[in-house]
């Protein structure tokens, strides 16, 4: 880049969870690969994830600076480090935290605005999605403002069509199914309450934080997103037109990284994990994860739990919050799984992180029980692997159309009503609510998730396809390689 101005992307990931920081460290670390300085501001408690992802990006991750500005937990009555939403206890936190981070949004502003002593200027900021003060920011600077969301541009289109036409107001009930006629001839069939919170009535967020998000959306110069255009059938392009803003897929970034890279960096039990994989047949292994947040109901995960330990496959189950179940789930998966990695087990219960990306690109990995979160979708489709799918909340039941319906590598666990989650501002006790899908239904998911005939073969098929145009994308002259130089050309 002699002779003309380097440029220096600022990205500031939502601190909603590990899974918004995550994709955006990836792309911090993409954008790097390509020759562009990179800052990613986070909090303190988040710097050394930052930190350690990007070490593993070497050598690019040399020209990524991981700055840590601290968030204001205490002024704002949060528990000392909380600082992402997902680490909050109840509800009642919740407009807390999004108060914390408009003052930690004043605390990026003053770093960046300290005249002669000012930190390298930057020259885009790409924001996480509800950092909605970085706007003010990149205004004040004179400088172009990127949103990433999360997800994924099909989900992002129908979510633009809802604001605009609204057919979730003319069903008669929660539970009507509607269409999103937004990618025809696929059709896309979800009732209103398995929207995302965007269009539900009572939020914990409160509606003018939902309204804040959406005057964002509209007034930023363009859409980053973890894609590539190849894979959402034209979903990109149609965003694009839809919000007449550049939508740059670039994607999936957890290529970024191999996933040997990330075997180094493995704490004890994540190698445990993998060497109880070696010890599995081709193939043979059911992955079960609901994403780094994601807990079911003690009543849902028995009859869950039930359908794993007594079908036909080894199954890897990554349980969330194990150590505050109920003490007599505890006990039933004590008796019924093994926690402890003996080779031969049947059923082995993952209670720490577990290394997603190495477990899907494991060749003994044969599907994936997927609760649809974009991140999780998308990395299986960079690693071939069919799903099975549990949408929790979010905008995962619009994902499990994508994945089902319009992708075809994906089989529906059959799950009609969302999960209660800290955001939906329920005064039920979670804890009590009944399970939903017995362990009948999702032993016949799994059943059609691993099935060796036709249908199986079909999807199969069809991931390792999709898999091939992940890998194109982002090598030189791919579709998501040449939007990671539209997102830096502009700025030189
Ligand atoms: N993840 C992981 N290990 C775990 C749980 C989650 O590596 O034990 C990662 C997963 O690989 C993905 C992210 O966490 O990158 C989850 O993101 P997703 O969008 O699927 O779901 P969310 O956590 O937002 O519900």
């Amino acid at each position: 880049m002699e002779g003309t101005t380097e440029p220096h992307l600022v990205l500031v990931p939502w601190l909603g969870g590990i899974s918004h920081i995550i994709p955006m460290t990836d792309i911090g670390c993409l954008i790097a690969s390509h020759g562009a300085p990179v800052t990613i501001i986070t909090t303190p408690a988040n710097a050394p994830l930052v930190q350690s992802r990007v070490d593993r990006a070497t050598p690019h991750g040399a020209a990524v600076a991981v700055t840590a500005i601290p968030f204001p937990t205490s002024e704002a009555g949060l528990p000392e480090g909380c600082e992402r939403l997902d680490l909050l206890q109840s509800p009642a936190e919740v407009p807390r935290f999004f108060g914390a981070n408009k003052q930690f949004g004043k605390a990026v502003a003053r770093y960046y605005r300290r005249g002669a002593a000012m930190p390298r200027r930057p020259s885009c900021i790409v924001a996480g999605t509800c950092h909605t003060w970085a706007l003010g920011l990149a205004r004040d600077l004179g400088v172009p403002c990127y949103i990433f969301h999360g997800f994924g541009a099909f989900a992002l289109l129908c979510i633009e069509y809802l604001y605009k036409h609204r057919p979730h107001e003319a069903v008669a009930s929660v539970d009507e199914l509607f269409d999103i006629p937004v990618l025809s001839p696929f059709e896309c069939r979800v009732s209103r309450r398995q929207l995302p919170p965007h269009f539900s009535a009572s939020t914990s967020m409160g509606g003018g934080t939902m309204q804040e998000m959406r005057e964002f959306d509209m007034a930023v110069d363009g859409v980053v997103v973890n894609s590539l255009e190849e894979l959402e059938h034209g979903s990109t392009a149609h965003l694009a037109a839809a919000i007449g803003k550049k939508v740059l897929a670039v994607g999936p970034v957890s290529l970024c990284h191999s996933p040997n890279l990330d075997l180094q960096a493995m704490s004890d039990d994540a190698r445990q994990y993998m060497a109880w994989l070696d010890g599995k047949e081709t193939k043979s292994v059911v992955y079960v994860s609901f994403g780094s947040a994601g807990r079911l109901p003690p009543a849902q995960l028995m009859q869950l739990g039930m359908a794993l330990v007594s079908c036909p496959w080894p199954v890897l189950w990554v349980v969330r919050g194990a150590d505050s179940l109920p003490n007599d789930f505890k006990e039933w998966l004590r008796e019924n799984t093994d926690a402890d990695n003996v080779a031969d087990s049947k059923c082995l219960v993952a209670r720490g992180w577990a290394p997603q990306v190495a477990i899907l690109a494991h060749p003994a990995v044969g599907g994936f029980l997927t609760h649809c979160g974009w991140g999780s979708t998308l990395e299986a489709i960079a690693a071939g692997m069919p799903m099975a799918t549990w949408p929790l909340f979010a905008e995962q039941f619009i994902n499990e159309r994508l994945i089902v319906d319009v992708l075809g590598v994906g089989v529906s666990v059959g799950v009609t009503k969302p999960t209660e989650n800290i955001l939906t501002a329920s005064k039920t006790d979670d804890r009590k609510a009944e399970a939903e899908v017995g362990m009948e239904q999702v032993m016949k998911a799994l059943e059609r998730l691993m099935d060796q005939g036709v249908g199986g073969e079909a999807r199969r098929r069809k991931a390792r396809e999709l898999k091939a145009k992940a890998e194109g994308a982002l090598e030189k002259g791919g579709s998501s390689y040449i939007n990671l130089e539209k997102l830096i050309q502009p700025l030189v």
